[in-house]
Protein backbone atom coordinates (compact mmCIF):
# COMPACT_ATOMS: atom_id res chain seq x y z
CA UNK A 1 0.00 0.00 0.00
CA UNK A 2 1.47 3.64 -1.03
CA UNK A 3 1.48 6.04 1.90
CA UNK A 4 1.88 9.36 1.75
CA UNK A 5 3.95 11.39 4.73
CA UNK A 6 3.20 14.84 5.45
CA UNK A 7 4.98 16.44 8.87
CA UNK A 8 3.79 19.31 9.54
CA UNK A 9 7.13 20.60 11.40
CA UNK A 10 8.69 19.96 7.55
CA UNK A 11 5.75 22.23 5.68
CA UNK A 12 6.44 24.82 8.43
CA UNK A 13 9.87 24.63 8.09
CA UNK A 14 9.78 25.01 4.50
CA UNK A 15 7.31 28.04 4.34
CA UNK A 16 10.30 29.88 6.53
CA UNK A 17 12.72 28.85 4.46
CA UNK A 18 10.97 30.41 1.53
CA UNK A 19 10.25 34.01 3.43
CA UNK A 20 5.92 33.44 3.02
CA UNK A 21 3.86 35.55 4.79
CA UNK A 22 2.74 32.06 6.94
CA UNK A 23 6.58 31.29 7.56
CA UNK A 24 7.41 35.04 8.87
CA UNK A 25 4.04 34.83 11.34
CA UNK A 26 5.06 30.99 12.22
CA UNK A 27 8.78 31.41 12.97
CA UNK A 28 9.11 32.68 16.17
CA UNK A 29 7.02 30.33 17.18
CA UNK A 30 8.80 27.60 15.98
CA UNK A 31 12.25 29.40 17.43
CA UNK A 32 10.64 29.51 21.10
CA UNK A 33 10.13 25.61 21.01
CA UNK A 34 6.04 27.30 21.20
CA UNK A 35 3.36 25.61 19.33
CA UNK A 36 2.31 27.73 16.17
CA UNK A 37 -1.60 29.07 16.27
CA UNK A 38 -3.76 26.57 14.80
CA UNK A 39 -5.51 28.70 12.17
CA UNK A 40 -1.69 29.03 10.49
CA UNK A 41 -1.12 25.17 10.92
CA UNK A 42 -4.40 24.15 9.49
CA UNK A 43 -3.93 26.65 6.60
CA UNK A 44 -0.84 24.50 5.61
CA UNK A 45 -2.58 21.27 6.22
CA UNK A 46 -5.91 20.89 4.81
CA UNK A 47 -4.28 22.37 1.90
CA UNK A 48 -2.19 19.32 1.03
CA UNK A 49 -4.52 16.68 2.27
CA UNK A 50 -7.38 17.82 -0.35
CA UNK A 51 -4.55 17.02 -3.21
CA UNK A 52 -4.69 13.46 -1.71
CA UNK A 53 -7.22 11.45 -3.45
CA UNK A 54 -9.83 9.60 -1.24
CA UNK A 55 -8.17 6.32 -2.03
CA UNK A 56 -5.06 7.07 -0.78
CA UNK A 57 -3.85 6.55 2.86
CA UNK A 58 -1.63 8.56 4.68
CA UNK A 59 0.39 9.27 7.89
CA UNK A 60 0.66 12.65 9.13
CA UNK A 61 3.73 13.29 11.61
CA UNK A 62 3.31 15.96 14.43
CA UNK A 63 0.02 17.17 13.46
CA UNK A 64 -2.43 17.37 15.10
CA UNK A 65 -1.11 18.55 18.24
CA UNK A 66 -4.05 20.45 19.93
CA UNK A 67 -7.94 19.22 19.96
CA UNK A 68 -8.63 21.99 18.16
CA UNK A 69 -6.56 20.67 15.15
CA UNK A 70 -7.89 17.24 15.66
CA UNK A 71 -11.39 18.65 15.15
CA UNK A 72 -10.53 20.47 12.05
CA UNK A 73 -8.50 17.52 10.83
CA UNK A 74 -12.46 15.49 11.28
CA UNK A 75 -14.41 17.67 9.65
CA UNK A 76 -12.09 18.11 6.13
CA UNK A 77 -11.66 14.49 5.69
CA UNK A 78 -15.80 14.48 6.18
CA UNK A 79 -15.92 17.12 3.79
CA UNK A 80 -13.53 15.33 1.60
CA UNK A 81 -15.42 12.19 1.48
CA UNK A 82 -11.92 10.69 2.54
CA UNK A 83 -11.98 7.84 5.28
CA UNK A 84 -11.78 9.17 8.97
CA UNK A 85 -8.14 8.65 10.83
CA UNK A 86 -7.75 5.20 11.84
CA UNK A 87 -5.19 5.03 13.73
CA UNK A 88 -3.09 7.50 16.12
CA UNK A 89 0.45 6.48 17.11
CA UNK A 90 2.37 6.84 20.52
CA UNK A 91 5.68 6.61 20.17
CA UNK A 92 6.73 5.94 24.12
CA UNK A 93 9.87 7.35 24.73
CA UNK A 94 11.43 8.93 28.40
CA UNK A 95 12.51 12.72 28.44
CA UNK A 96 15.95 11.74 29.21
CA UNK A 97 16.17 10.05 25.68
CA UNK A 98 14.35 12.30 23.52
CA UNK A 99 17.11 15.31 24.61
CA UNK A 100 19.83 13.03 24.08
CA UNK A 101 18.17 12.62 20.25
CA UNK A 102 17.50 16.28 19.56
CA UNK A 103 21.16 17.09 21.07
CA UNK A 104 22.42 15.39 18.31
CA UNK A 105 20.32 15.58 15.23
CA UNK A 106 22.32 17.33 12.57
CA UNK A 107 20.25 18.42 9.63
CA UNK A 108 21.60 18.79 6.33
CA UNK A 109 21.08 23.12 4.86
CA UNK A 110 20.72 22.05 1.69
CA UNK A 111 18.20 18.88 0.99
CA UNK A 112 17.49 18.23 4.88
CA UNK A 113 18.28 14.65 5.47
CA UNK A 114 18.46 13.76 8.81
CA UNK A 115 22.06 12.95 10.30
CA UNK A 116 22.68 11.98 14.27
CA UNK A 117 25.91 12.42 15.97
CA UNK A 118 25.56 9.30 17.67
CA UNK A 119 23.33 6.89 15.89
CA UNK A 120 23.35 8.22 11.82
CA UNK A 121 26.97 9.78 12.05
CA UNK A 122 27.89 11.08 8.38
CA UNK A 123 31.11 9.81 7.19
CA UNK A 124 32.80 13.35 6.96
CA UNK A 125 31.71 15.40 9.98
CA UNK A 126 29.80 18.21 9.29
CA UNK A 127 28.67 17.18 5.78
CA UNK A 128 25.75 15.74 4.86
CA UNK A 129 26.34 12.04 3.04
CA UNK A 130 23.55 12.61 0.64
CA UNK A 131 24.29 15.85 -1.02
CA UNK A 132 27.59 17.30 0.46
CA UNK A 133 26.27 20.09 1.94
CA UNK A 134 26.62 21.72 5.52
CA UNK A 135 25.19 19.85 8.67
CA UNK A 136 23.79 22.03 11.21
CA UNK A 137 22.06 21.50 14.60
CA UNK A 138 18.01 22.55 14.19
CA UNK A 139 17.58 26.51 16.22
CA UNK A 140 14.79 24.67 18.34
CA UNK A 141 16.92 21.74 19.45
CA UNK A 142 18.91 24.23 21.67
CA UNK A 143 18.81 22.60 25.02
CA UNK A 144 16.65 25.51 26.76
CA UNK A 145 14.59 25.12 23.84
CA UNK A 146 13.92 21.36 23.81
CA UNK A 147 12.82 21.95 27.33
CA UNK A 148 10.20 24.13 26.61
CA UNK A 149 8.73 21.81 23.67
CA UNK A 150 8.53 19.03 26.74
CA UNK A 151 7.10 21.31 28.33
CA UNK A 152 4.43 22.11 25.72
CA UNK A 153 4.17 18.55 25.05
CA UNK A 154 3.13 17.76 28.42
CA UNK A 155 0.41 20.37 28.88
CA UNK A 156 -0.96 20.97 25.37
CA UNK A 157 -0.31 17.91 23.04
CA UNK A 158 -0.30 14.78 25.68
CA UNK A 159 -4.08 15.14 26.31
CA UNK A 160 -4.66 14.38 22.82
CA UNK A 161 -3.60 10.61 23.44
CA UNK A 162 -6.35 10.91 25.52
CA UNK A 163 -8.71 11.78 22.78
CA UNK A 164 -7.50 9.19 20.49
CA UNK A 165 -7.78 6.41 23.62
CA UNK A 166 -11.80 7.16 23.97
CA UNK A 167 -12.25 6.62 20.04
CA UNK A 168 -10.14 3.19 20.54
CA UNK A 169 -7.55 4.44 17.92
CA UNK A 170 -4.13 4.63 20.32
CA UNK A 171 -1.82 2.41 19.58
CA UNK A 172 1.60 2.57 22.03
CA UNK A 173 4.81 1.86 20.35
CA UNK A 174 8.30 1.76 21.61
CA UNK A 175 10.25 5.12 20.60
CA UNK A 176 13.88 4.21 21.97
CA UNK A 177 14.90 1.88 19.37
CA UNK A 178 17.35 1.81 16.76
CA UNK A 179 16.67 3.18 13.17
CA UNK A 180 15.77 -0.55 12.02
CA UNK A 181 14.12 -1.57 15.52
CA UNK A 182 11.89 1.38 15.05
CA UNK A 183 11.22 0.50 11.93
CA UNK A 184 10.23 -2.88 12.71
CA UNK A 185 8.23 -1.68 15.55
CA UNK A 186 5.74 0.29 13.49
CA UNK A 187 5.14 -2.40 10.40
CA UNK A 188 4.88 -5.02 13.21
CA UNK A 189 1.98 -2.70 14.71
CA UNK A 190 0.48 -2.09 11.52
CA UNK A 191 0.53 -5.43 10.20
CA UNK A 192 -1.62 -6.73 13.52
CA UNK A 193 -3.80 -4.12 12.43
CA UNK A 194 -4.52 -5.30 8.99
CA UNK A 195 -3.26 -1.81 7.73
CA UNK A 196 -0.01 -3.49 5.94
CA UNK A 197 -1.84 -3.94 2.66
P1 LIG B 1 8.48 19.18 14.59
O1 LIG B 1 9.30 19.20 13.34
O2 LIG B 1 7.26 18.29 14.47
O3 LIG B 1 9.32 18.86 15.80
O4 LIG B 1 7.92 20.67 14.81
C1 LIG B 1 8.80 21.76 14.99
C2 LIG B 1 8.03 22.98 15.47
O5 LIG B 1 7.04 23.36 14.49
C3 LIG B 1 7.22 22.75 16.75
O6 LIG B 1 7.99 22.92 17.92
C4 LIG B 1 6.14 23.85 16.60
O7 LIG B 1 6.67 25.13 16.86
C5 LIG B 1 5.84 23.79 15.11
N1 LIG B 1 4.77 22.80 14.80
C6 LIG B 1 4.90 21.66 14.05
N2 LIG B 1 3.72 21.02 13.94
C7 LIG B 1 2.82 21.77 14.63
C8 LIG B 1 1.43 21.63 14.92
N3 LIG B 1 0.71 20.56 14.47
N4 LIG B 1 0.83 22.59 15.66
C9 LIG B 1 1.52 23.67 16.12
N5 LIG B 1 2.84 23.85 15.91
C10 LIG B 1 3.50 22.92 15.17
Amino acid sequence: MRISALSSGDLLREAVRRGDPLGKEAAGYMRRGALVPDRLVLDLILERLEGIGPESSFALDGFPRTREQAKALDEALAAGGQAPVDLAVDFMISAEKIIRRLAGRRICGGCGANHHLETAAPERPGTCDRCGGILQARPDDAPDTIRRRLEVYRQQIRPLAAHYRAQGKLRQVPGDLSIEGQYEALAGMLKREGRDG
